[in-house]
């Protein structure tokens, strides 16, 4: 039997079986369901995309997958021009992982070890931010800061690699200036913390964070695995401020095969380019560069470049900011969008017990988590369909006043 994320098998209900899925829509038996998280913020152009399913089968004809031990192939070198190209400043050099958290990972030990390479042992640390979240593995947890998602490295005790600070900048300096000598990376979901309550920050931070991480020799790490691709607005936040490795995933394919890459600038991979075998990066997930994902991934950011993404998640941000305009209600703490995402905050996660069944019966797919009602919803969907998902949250609260 399946064994479910996040979910205490024991008090799960039953979870909704989908029988098909198309454009911005679930199917199951007997209802048909906007999709308003888009699986998990990665379903950018709705499901069962034509061009993307063509480029899939067509590849799937030739070969679904080599590896890259000593082996290459078309779709990835493919992709990794594209990426070179579309991608801002010198972020050139693309590793390819399975999933976002690998990719993660593949980041974090990229900057140990090009430290370790240049003889600098004592950069053993990570800097990151509270409320962060890396993925599920085990140096995305550390680098992690959510109890909710990871208390299990509670066993382990006090955290010895990782520093966590906040979103100001006064803190960020504070830390820089007590801990440069021996951190190697700063780490951060520039702009939008996803999974640790949909927390949105100033760019400002983040032009701070580059001037210290420059400062001090730090290599500064975006994992866009959430944002990239034009969730805050932004193509890729990379674009206002350049990191030294940018994390992709989610989105990368479309959301219609998993995949994820860790991109370095040539200061990093320089740091590995010598004659020394023991400086090579040692590591390698048996599915990088699989050939139906490059393919997938191709197709997904041509829609992207053609499709007048950025203009089309613009109109999504102004009707989310129109829609949800001055509504309050004392069960909600704060409403906040950004790019293709509003979040409204809840008081307490007992305020948003039973929704889903509630959005269910609307047409509407939700999944709250903590204490945040949200939508991630896919970029193809109209103002009509869009306007459907923020009635649902808003009615909610008007159709259920307090007592
Ligand atoms: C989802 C997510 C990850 C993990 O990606 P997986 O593909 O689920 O492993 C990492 N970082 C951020 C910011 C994410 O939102």
């Amino acid at each position: 039997m399946i064994w479910y994320p996040y979910v205490q098998m024991k008090h799960m209900p039953a979870p909704y079986e989908i029988t098909a899925a198309e454009g911005v829509y679930l199917y199951t038996k007997d209802a048909k369901l906007i999709d308003s998280v888009s699986s998990w913020w990665c379903a950018i152009h709705g499901y069962r995309n034509p061009v993307i399913t063509a480029a899939i089968k067509e590849q799937a004809d030739k070969f679904s997958h080599v590896m890259l031990g000593g082996l290459t192939h078309e779709p990835a070198k493919k992709l990794s021009d594209k990426l070179q190209s579309w991608l801002p400043g010198d972020l050139d050099y693309c590793f390819y992982s399975d999933s976002g958290s690998v990719a993660v990972e593949v980041a974090l030990k990229m900057a140990l070890q090009y430290f370790v390479n240049r003889g600098e042992l004592q950069r053993t640390k990570v800097l990151s931010l509270t409320h962060a979240y890396h993925g599920d593995t085990f140096k995305a947890m550390e680098v992690g800061d959510d109890e909710d998602y990871h208390f299990v490295l509670q066993a382990y005790g006090a955290k010895k690699n990782v520093i966590h600070v906040p979103t100001e900048i006064p803190a960020l300096e504070k830390a820089f200036a007590e801990h440069h000598a021996e951190l190697n990376a700063f780490i951060v979901e520039p702009l939008l913390q996803g999974a640790g309550g949909m927390r949105m920050y100033d760019i400002s931070f983040l032009q701070r964070a580059r001037e210290l991480c420059d400062e001090y020799g730090v290599l500064l790490i975006f994992d866009e695995v959430a944002t990239g691709f034009g969730r805050t607005g932004h193509r890729f936040v990379a674009d206002v401020v350049l990191p030294d490795i940018l994390v992709l995933g989610k989105a990368l394919t479309g959301g219609h095969i998993g995949h994820a890459v860790t991109v370095a600038n040539h200061r990093v991979y320089d740091g590995f380019y010598d004659d020394d075998p023991a400086h090579a990066f040692m590591h390698g997930p048996t599915f990088m560069g699989n050939a139906l994902a490059c393919a997938a991934a191709l197709k997904s950011i041509e829609l992207f470049e053609q499709g007048n993404y950025m203009e089309r998640i613009a109109r999504i941000e102004s009707i989310l900011k129109r829609e949800m305009a001055g509504f309050a209600d004392p069960r909600i703490r704060e409403v906040r969008v950004m790019g293709g995402c509003v979040c409204v905050e809840v008081t307490s996660p007992e305020v948003l017990s039973g929704y889903q069944e509630f959005a269910y019966a609307r047409g509407v797919f939700s999944r709250p988590f903590l204490c945040c009602l949200y939508a991630m919803v896919p970029y193809i969907i109209t103002e009509e369909e869009l306007v459907r998902i923020t009635d649902t949250m808003k009615a909610w609260f008007t159709e259920r006043p307090l007592a």
